[in-house]
């Protein structure tokens, strides 16, 4: 097959549009049945189809029409159903090892991990057919590790124990106390001491419903690693953490690892992905179309081979334009540009919270990263900024309009056209195609997954005409690619407007690839928060990552930033002359 066709039937209007489509294909018009409608269900023959490119225009939002890469010789691993989400391989776990899988949202990451996971019997691409058994699946893969590994799992020899993405749906399905579905789970006997390392302690006690995010993922870590598995499978393991606890949940699943067992990881913060895995496994295709696993490399070298964009070995390329970092940090220079917003001794208790804030200013055209802790006050300070809520004591300069997109996002049954009336109107090259909102346009808020929820509240707040944008937490559920492509946009749009920007964030790349300053968070979560900065780029990560006792070097390749092995000969040698960010 060299192309493929996937139809949202939901999408399409009524049995007219249908009609329509159907009588617009021209290989219908020379009488052959290229699309046709059964049951009111339209169905494309990705046979016939010659790819002339009619129907996607006609309804864009849901049919797509798909040429396949020419280098694909292989067979579907599953596919959902006619003009459905198709996959062609696996990644392959390994004994000994910390494997990391890296791609973009929609590409078929989950479904692999539920394949590898049985809790998704795959069809060969053949989906009238239920599910084939163990021994098809191991002629499939006949030569290749996956081969061993399904034997494996045939044997029963492979025990998988799985943690989900979403694990804000946690709530949803298990009711009770946190400490009695950890019981439930533990087959190791292992509770306390999980429970101590995973600092659950002070919340074993609290009903699931009651617990942060957070929290919720830490839960989800500790339920999967009680079981008696030899197979652990986290997917996005990091979600809602801060960065002190992504690098403690970190040392956590590496810690996991000895010969008798394998990880399996999807991470999209890269810096934590570098940091965990051993290997790494790309993923490439086409959104909710097809994806296609690359061949395992070490995952230095995975990760650069993603900021390229092109994998030599398979000859693809997924991306226009390679992704560099800059080689050194901004030069520090004087500021001749006006102060759009500045805080002195700043003051606010919020129950037993109480926040400082130091002298500081955000001057015209310059894009501030916050870094901090989970609970130590980081929306509390950007509210008091954006005038939303007001400080007990010290001065805020208020001579700028804030637009502000909070932590949070809210749900209506809101269409996306209409809550991004000014983005469609203004700023479609700047706004909408970058963050590919178009075919969304029709979709009510509350049918959005939570990266597209997420996009659509980024450009709603830098829609707004304003001098200083507050973006809280941006990356959260985009990808690792979304997320640089929202830098760049970010980064044009301030530009562009001549405004400022602050950005919240704990994906340590992201805030590295953006911000031309850092204010840094510190104290007790919940109890006090000290802001500190804006400093230059290397004064404010040197405090931060000392605070943290993580020293980063550059890659010479990309110049994007690792850190180094705890006590390593770097990290020492970092540590002792102070320099804990790379140079
Ligand atoms: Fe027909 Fe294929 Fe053209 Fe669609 S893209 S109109 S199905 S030939």
């Amino acid at each position: 097959m060299t192309r493929i066709a996937i139809v949202d039937n939901e999408k399409l209007k009524d049995a007219q549009q249908k009609l329509h489509i159907q009588s617009i294909c021209p290989v219908n018009r020379t009488g052959k049945e290229c699309i046709k409608i059964i049951d009111d269900k339209l169905t494309i023959d990705e046979h016939l189809c010659t790819g002339c490119g009619i129907c996607p225009k006609a309804a864009p939002n849901a049919i797509k029409i798909i040429n396949l890469p020419e280098e694909l010789k292989t067979n579907p691993i599953h596919r959902y159903g006619e003009n459905k989400f198709v996959i062609y391989s696996l990644p392959t776990p390994a004994f000994g090892r910390v494997t990391g899988i890296l791609g973009v949202n929609g590409i078929g990451k989950s479904t692999a991990i539920k394949i590898l996971a049985s809790v998704l019997k795959p069809n060969l691409g053949n989906w009238e057919r239920h599910e084939i058994d163990y021994d098809e699946l191991i002629s499939f893969f006949k030569g290749t590790e996956a081969q061993g590994f399904f034997e494996k799992v045939k044997k029963e020899e492979i025990k998988i124990a799985y943690k989900p993405q979403q694990v804000d749906l946690i709530p949803k399905t298990t009711k009770g106390k946190v400490i009695d579905l950890l019981k439930k789970v533990d087959e190791k006997g292992e509770l306390k001491k999980i429970a101590n390392e995973l600092q659950l302690n002070e919340i074993l006690n609290n009903d699931i419903s009651e617990i942060s995010g957070g929290e919720l993922q830490r839960v989800a870590i500790a339920a999967t690693v009680l079981k008696n598995a030899n197979l652990y499978i986290f997917d996005e393991p990091t979600s809602y953490l801060d960065i002190k606890q992504r690098i403690n949940i970190s040392k956590f699943i590496k810690s996991l690892i000895n010969e008798n067992n394998a990880v399996l990881a999807v991470e999209h913060d890269l810096i934590i992905l570098d940091y965990i895995a051993d290997f790494v496994h790309l993923m490439y295709g086409k959104e909710d179309a097809y994806g296609i696993v690359s061949g395992i490399k070490p995952v230095r070298n995975g990760v650069n081979v993603y900021l390229s964009g092109y994998i030599k070995e398979e000859n693809v390329r997924f991306r226009d334009s390679t992704i560099r970092f800059a080689e050194k940090p901004p030069i520090k220079k004087k500021h001749i540009k006006e102060v759009i917003t500045s805080w002195n001794a700043v003051e606010k208790k919020l129950g037993n919270f109480a926040l400082k804030a130091h002298k500081g200013a955000v001057h015209k055209n310059e894009i501030i990263g916050i870094l901090g802790e989970n609970g130590i006050g980081k929306t509390t300070f950007v509210k008091i900024l954006a005038g939303a809520l007001k400080q007990d004591d010290g001065e805020i300069t208020h001579k700028v309009k804030v637009s502000y997109k909070p932590q949070y996002l809210e749900v209506s049954d809101a269409l996306v056209v209409d809550v991004l009336k000014t983005a469609f109107n203004k700023y479609e090259n700047q706004i909408v195609n970058p963050l590919g909102l178009q075919q969304l346009s029709l979709n009510k808020l509350s049918e959005l997954s939570g990266g597209e929820l997420q996009r659509v509240a980024i450009a709603h707040c830098l829609q707004q005409d304003a001098d200083l944008y507050l973006l809280d937490e941006p990356s959260a559920y985009l990808d690792s690619e979304q997320r640089l492509i929202l830098s760049k946009i970010v980064r044009d749009f301030v530009e562009q407007k001549d405004a400022s920007a602050l950005i919240v964030d704990h994906d340590l790349l992201f805030v590295d690839y953006i911000s031309d300053k850092l204010i840094v968070f510190e104290g007790k979560p919940a109890v006090e928060g000290m802001i500190t900065g804006p400093f230059e780029m290397e004064d404010g990560m040197n405090k931060f990552l000392k605070e943290l006792g993580i020293t980063v070097r550059r890659d010479p390749e990309t110049n994007r930033p690792r850190v180094n092995k705890l006590d390593s000969r770097l990290d020492r040698e970092q540590k002792e002359s102070g320099k804990y960010y790379y140079t």
